[in-house]
Formats: C-alpha cells, sequence, structure tokens
C-alpha cells in the first residue's frame, strides 16, 4: 500500500472513533498506521526539520514536555506533540499522523513517552535530543522492578546514534549512570541551591544502591525522593557536576516558585507558575532540553515563565466561590511530592483524595501505605476521600492518627467533590489528590460543569 492510501486510512479510523465519542488522546489511528506502514514513525518522523525531543520519566514527563513547548513557542516554532494520555507508541504514531495533515507542517516533534514504552519509540523516531529524568517506582503490580526499567533504559542509551544529545538527571542516580555505564557524553541537569535539601532519606527513597558495584549510596544533600548530591560508598560513581544547574529555588507557597539557572550559554532566571521542588527538576529539565534544541536562553525563561499547568498537574480552578487545585498523585514518589506541596499553604488545609484501582492506576493500592501522609495531619483541618477504594485511603488516614470526625468518605467523586467544596472557609483552597483514572473522572465532572477546559483542547 503507498504512503498516502495508509496514511489516508488512518485517519479515517481517526475521524470515526472521534465521532464515536472517544475524545482526546485516542491512539487508534497510529495503532492502524503502525499495522498497514509499520515503518510509518520513520517515515514521518523523518519530515520533521527540527528533529524530536523525546522526555521519559516516572514523574514529570508531561509538565516538562509542555514547559518546553511553552519555550518552542516563544521562539515561533510549530509544535508537534503527544498528549498525556498517547504517550505509547500508537500515541507517538497519531500525533505524527495529524501532524502530517497539517499546513503549514509542524517543524518539531516534542513527545512525552512511558518509561516502558521508551525503547519501542527511541528505537524508530531516533529523537534529536532524549531527556531522562527519573525513575521512581511505580504502581507495584504494574511494571515490575525498577531495575528492569533501569536496563531497558540502558540498552536504548547503548543504541542511540552518536548526534543524538542525551540530557540527564544528574541527581539521580540510576539516571546519571546511563550516562557513566555507557561512556557517553551526556548534558546533565541538577539542582545545586544548598538551601533546597531535606534532613534525610524519605520513606519511598528506592535508588539508592550504586548501579554499577551494587553499595549504598551516601548523599550530601537530599532534594526529593531520592535525588540529590550523591555518590557511591564503594566505587567511583558520583553525581556528575550539572552543565544546566538551578542554582537558587524559591517555593512560593502553593503558587509556584522562582528559578534561577545556570547554563552554558549564561543564566536563566524565571517565576514559574507551577509550585513545590518537583517543578523546579521539570523546569530545570526543560532548560536543558531547549538548550539542546538550540534555544536562546532569553527564549526559555520567557516560556518557563509563560507556562500553565498541564491538565490535573497543579490545575487550578474555580468553584462557585472556591479555589481548587488538582495534584495528581499516582504513586509513593509523587504522592510524596504532593503532600510536600500541599503543606507550602501556611492555612489549615482541606484535602479531597481520590484512590481508584483501575488498570491505569494500578489494582493494587497498597502504595498508599508507602507515603508520608503523616506531616500533613497536625495541619489536616478536614479530609474527603473518595473513589473505589475510599475506605482504604481513609483508614490509611485513621491509621496515621487523624481524628475520625475530620473524614468524611463519599463514594460519589461528585458528591465528595460538592462536600469537600461545601465545607471550604471562604478565602481557602481545597487540594484535590486524586490517582490517574480518579483525576479524569473528577475533571469530567469540572468540564460538565464549564470550569476546567476538555482534555483534547488541551496539549
Ligand atoms: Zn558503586
Amino acid at each position: 500500500m503507498t504512503r498516502t492510501a495508509s496514511l489516508a486510512i488512518a485517519r479515517t479510523v481517526g475521524r470515526l472513533s472521534r465521532r464515536l465519542g472517544r475524545g482526546g488522546g485516542t491512539s487508534a489511528p497510529g495503532k492502524v498506521l503502525l499495522k498497514i506502514r509499520p515503518g510509518a514513525i520513520q517515515e514521518l518522523s523523518a519530515r520533521l526539520p527540527m528533529g524530536s525531543l523525546v522526555v521519559s520519566a516516572t514523574n514529570g514527563k508531561t509538565t516538562t514536555a509542555r514547559l518546553v513547548a511553552s519555550c518552542l513557542a516563544v521562539e515561533g516554532r510549530r509544535v508537534l506533540g503527544n498528549t498525556a494520555g498517547a504517550n505509547l507508541l500508537s500515541g507517538v504514531a497519531t500525533a505524527l499522523l495529524d501532524g502530517s495533515a497539517r499546513r503549514p507542517r509542524p517543524e518539531v516533534g516534542l513527545f512525552e513517552v512511558d518509561e516502558f514504552a521508551l525503547p519501542e519509540v527511541a528505537r524508530r523516531l531516533r529523537p534529536r535530543v532524549l531527556v531522562l529524568m527519573n525513575l521512581f517506582r511505580d504502581q507495584l503490580d504494574r511494571y515490575g522492578e525498577l531495575e528492569a526499567i533501569a536496563d531497558a533504559w540502558a540498552a536504548v542509551v547503548a543504541e542511540l546514534p552518536p548526534d543524538t544529545i542525551l540530557v540527564l538527571n544528574a541527581d539521580d542516580p540510576a539516571v546519571a549512570e546511563l550516562g557513566a555505564a555507557a561512556g557517553r557524553r551526556a548534558t546533565y541537569f541538577g539542582i545545586d541551591d544548598p538551601t533546597a535539601a531535606l534532613a534525610e532519606l524519605p520513606h519511598a527513597a528506592d535508588s539508592i544502591r550504586c548501579r554499577n558495584c551494587a553499595a549504598p549510596l551516601a548523599y550530601d544533600r537530599v532534594v526529593l525522593g531520592h535525588m540529590g548530591d550523591w555518590h557511591c560508598t564503594a566505587c567511583d560513581r558520583r553525581r556528575p557536576v550539572p552543565d544546566v544547574r538551578a542554582t537558587r529555588v524559591r517555593l512560593e507557597g502553593t503558587t509556584g516558585l522562582r528559578l534561577e539557572i545556570a547554563t552554558p550559554d549564561g543564566p536563566v532566571s524565571a517565576d514559574i507558575a507551577l509550585p513545590g521542588m518537583h517543578n523546579a527538576y521539570n523546569a530545570t529539565a526543560a532548560a536543558a532540553a531547549a538548550i539542546a534544541l538550540g534555544i536562546p536562553r532569553d527564549h526559555i525563561g520567557a516560556g518557563l515563565a509563560a507556562a500553565d499547568a498541564a491538565f490535573g498537574r497543579a490545575e487550578r480552578v474555580r468553584i462557585g466561590d472556591r479555589d481548587a487545585v488538582l495534584l495528581l498523585a499516582k504513586n509513593p514518589a509523587g504522592a510524596n511530592v504532593t503532600v510536600q506541596t500541599v503543606l507550602l499553604d501556611p492555612e489549615p488545609l482541606h484535602l479531597l483524595v481520590a484512590l481508584n484501582d483501575r488498570t491505569a492506576d494500578g489494582h493494587d493500592v497498597s502504595w498508599i501505605w508507602d507515603v508520608d501522609y503523616e506531616p500533613l495531619l497536625p495541619r489536616l483541618e478536614r479530609l474527603t476521600v473518595t473513589g473505589d477504594r475510599a475506605y482504604d485511603m481513609a483508614l490509611r488516614f485513621v491509621y496515621a492518627g487523624l481524628d475520625r470526625d475530620r473524614v468524611t468518605v463519599l463514594e460519589s467523586p461528585e458528591a465528595a467533590l460538592d462536600a469537600a467544596v461545601g465545607d471550604l472557609p471562604e478565602g481557602r483552597t481545597l487540594y484535590v489528590l486524586p490517582t490517574y483514572t480518579a483525576m479524569l473522572g473528577l475533571r469530567e465532572i469540572l468540564v460538565r460543569r464549564g470550569v476546567a477546559e476538555a482534555f483534547w483542547h488541551d496539549s
């Protein structure tokens, strides 16, 4: 079959599946395209004059891709990207298919890719820039061992063409090791602000053995999870000196942060409308990625400052006369980050936690016992829990010591949302901590009520 015919068939599938109401993030056209034309990803990506950038991580890839997209927008580039819900091979194929019909043609591909799908996507796409950010233990039953992903990523790095620019997180030992093990030049990024340090490793820290020699790692400074200034206690492996480093991170409550970044091209500073130390990592990664794409640093600062939250990731919505912030929390490391972010609000806290156990969330919810919810307790005025496993989550907080009178359990997400907003004093913010499918469900309610934008308009 000719390329034109293959593209036409796959596009028809796309139109049909949209008409059937499958909505945003559908990857059906890409699946069909790969069936009838297995080389489609190579062919279509070769037509992008600036090539492609791929971002992968356990946490933060959606936000980082969005930050890079914002820098490319300041630069006036036409960007082709996938949506968060379509980050497997078929989603990348669908995005390339959609882009091939656009006029004028897109100049650069920007793809966030699921950590397990990365090998297959990287092999076919041959990205110009590959950004690898972090490896945290994901939902326990979804992917199995962290080691398996690190091994698969090492194989990807070993196969990369020499002209691919590899951007690695210096602060994540397993990710930094990818460059050292391959003996390959990489651009490293990291956080170098001495005030950005935790007192000790959190419970969910899970990458604390050397990938080279299996000896324990030691930290001079822990910034977030298992990320920081690390060194091996037995061999010569240590945190590489970052080329792109956040020299100053000022967290500004739950609304944003100010970042000063030293780069080989000079300093970049930006006020970013995303809260928390994890977003300092996302923005520093985005700056390193933008430099790899050749974007000048004044455009990087402007791009980081102009970006808004990706859906469900520190997304702020107004419900009636109250504010709510959605903070996706889909695994122990991600949930610890949201806990730390919520604690930046000085007011007594109102939380809505939504726990589902569907395929995309992971069926095993025992990961909630690995999350450090305890620091919330002295500040928690009202907790509402909902979702398929609402009672498991309520039990987790009661076990942590929360007074039962402060917990409301409502299985219906809509009823829970209304109850939580109804209990919220004026001028306060409701923090919503959902798992992935719970976040999609809550957003559907918000979209229906006209207070959030629909999923597929967002990318
Ligand atoms: Zn070692």
